[in-house]
């Protein structure tokens, strides 16, 4: 399959690049980061713009680091870390301070497709196309992290849940606007696990979880899947299994029991290879694999080794 013409931009500053956004607004321009998505979409007729903008040069995009100084690296204390929407995964792989202050975002990424895409896909892109099974969308999603965009109408801030539509409304970038960094607040301990799909290497089923603790109590827990259905959801029922027990197995288990409680099998995704009702009935496993590494890491006191594949 060929893709369709287009005229080929790149741009040199995020200014440059919202100019030739809006400069080519007529040619229904697109933004190129690592185009893991965007070219099988040209090839596959599921995108058709006369003009592609491409951001891969913009080195003000890439990195991580404290809010104030993405391009830097620098670890000022503060209690997120900024990474910059160009940043790739394995550029996320490599840091020491997602490690420790959101492993469920290294989790997720040390298990997301190969090594060429690992080196290619940036954080920025994947959010966006936020395709059904995607792991960053879950993982963000469970960390509460916050997308900044630029545009015509200047900048926002998003939270991930809006940004990504995952109660079931429309995503909130606008057209013509830059996902410029993604924000995440550091937590006590997180985890994802992964039934990866044989054919795709998406998730079939893939759970993220996150909790903060106080002496042996659970008090915040946000739960989410991917994989399952088109959009990713959290899964609030056990979230509120979660709340207020105790860090031990025999909650986690029971919390996790309650993963398929508020998604309808006819909802949920369907293929060759997993019904719908097969996705709901994995979550439960995924949930429990999830929130037993955040277990881990809560007695561990953070960080931890391993990765997401290992529980596979
Ligand atoms: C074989 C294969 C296997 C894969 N397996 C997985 C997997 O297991 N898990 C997973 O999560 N993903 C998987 N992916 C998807 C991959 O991670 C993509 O890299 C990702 O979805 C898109 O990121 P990108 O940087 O390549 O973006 P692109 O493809 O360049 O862009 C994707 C979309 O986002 C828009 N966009 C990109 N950057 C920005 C920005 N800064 N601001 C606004 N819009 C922007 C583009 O216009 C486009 O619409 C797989 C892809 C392939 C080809």
């Amino acid at each position: 399959m060929f893709p369709p013409q287009f005229d080929y931009h790149r741009a040199s500053s995020i200014d440059d690049a919202l100019e030739l956004l809006e400069r080519h607004a007529a040619d229904d321009p697109r933004i190129l980061a690592g185009g893991h998505s965007l070219l099988p979409d040209l090839k596959n007729g599921r995108a058709s713009p006369r003009a592609l903008v491409d951001i891969g040069e913009i080195d003000a995009l890439r990195g991580i680091g404290s809010g104030a100084d993405v391009e830097s690296g620098a670890d000022s204390g503060a209690d997120e870390t900024a990474i910059g929407a160009l940043t790739t995964y394995a550029d996320i792989l490599e840091s020491d301070r997602l490690q420790r202050h959101a492993p469920v975002l290294t989790d997720a990424t040390s298990v997301l497709a190969d090594l060429q895409i690992r080196n290619r896909g940036t954080i920025g892109g994947n959010l966006t196309a936020a395709e059904p099974g995607a792991d960053l969308p879950a993982a963000t999603l469970a960390a509460d992290a916050t997308v900044r965009v630029r545009g015509p109408d200047g900048e926002r801030a998003i939270d991930a849940a809006a940004f990504l539509g995952a109660d079931g409304s429309e995503p909130a970038l606008r057209e013509r606007e830059l996902v410029t960094e993604v924000r995440v607040p550091h937590v006590e301990a997180g985890g994802y696990a992964k039934k990866t799909h044989p054919a795709s290497g998406y998730a079939m089923v893939g759970v993220a979880a996150v909790l903060e603790t106080d002496d042996g109590t659970i008090t915040d827990a946000r739960v989410a899947a991917t994989g399952v259905l088109e959009r990713v959801v959290r899964l609030a029922a056990v979230e509120d299994a979660l709340v207020g027990a105790r860090v031990e197995s025999k909650t986690i288990e029971a919390a996790a029991e309650r993963a398929g409680e508020t998604i309808e099998p006819a909802d949920a995704r369907s293929d060759d290879h997993a019904s719908g009702e097969f996705r709901v009935h994995l979550l439960s496993t995924y949930a429990e694999r999830a929130l037993e590494r955040a277990v881990d890491r809560v007695a561990a006191g953070a960080g931890g080794t391993g990765t997401a594949g290992d529980l596979e």
